[in-house]
């Protein structure tokens, strides 16, 4: 049985040849419409001055961002270049030439993310596709966080697999996956555990 690339589940037998599985290809095209949904709001973000004296439009964040921040968003090595990197190796890896890098960053974003979207379909039963998720997850991610909207992570002390094995490590729940788990001792605990624990050691209240 074959294997997502991405994320190593095995692939069922209608995806049996392919590379990619369901849900990391769905994972990549949210993604994709993360950031285009994002990417105009992030001139808001970096020039903070702006709205500060009127009043605030709602969504714009009212700080600064370190300048190393600034120059991984929208510098030469900025999310618009990362992007189209990764589109014009799906191009090549199809035989095609890419379309040429437009210069400025907003077109060139644009044409990243609809050469992803027109090479995906393709891509998930053709190549590895690790770098491109993991590249258009860390885009999202940093957009996320240039804008204010990154959802604290939540950790709690975990309980352990069982009563007679208490863990040191920290329960996490990941909103992406759905799921709460632990580094520690591996413990994966779907939505219902999770609220059943963190109710129980008063971490929500009901
Ligand atoms: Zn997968
Ligand atoms: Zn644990």
């Amino acid at each position: 049985m074959r294997s997502c690339t991405i994320c190593g589940h095995g692939l069922s037998d209608v995806r049996a040849l392919r590379t990619t599985c369901e849900a990391c290809q769905s994972r990549i095209t949210q993604q994709l419409a993360l950031i285009e949904g994002e990417w105009p709001h992030l001139a808001d973000a970096l020039e903070p001055a702006r709205g500060h004296s009127g009043p605030r439009v709602s969504g714009t964040p009212a700080w600064t961002l370190p300048a190393e921040q600034v120059l991984n968003l929208i510098g030469p090595g900025g999310i618009h270049s990362r992007l189209y990197v990764r589109y014009a190796d799906l191009a090549v890896a199809r035989g095609l030439q890419p379309t040429a890098m437009p210069s400025g960053p907003d077109a060139r974003l644009a044409v990243a993310i609809r050469g992803i979207r027109r090479h995906l379909p393709w891509a998930v039963q053709a190549i590895n596709l690790r770098e491109l998720a993991d590249e258009a997850r860390q885009c999202a991610a940093d957009l996320k966080v240039a804008l204010g909207t990154a959802e604290k992570e939540v950790t709690v002390p975990c309980p352990g697999p069982d009563a007679d094995a208490p863990c040191l490590g920290r329960l996490r729940f990941d909103r992406d996956r759905n799921r709460a788990y632990c580094r520690t001792c591996r413990i994966d605990l779907d939505p219902g555990e999770w609220l059943e624990h963190a109710l129980k050691i008063g971490y929500l209240t009901a």
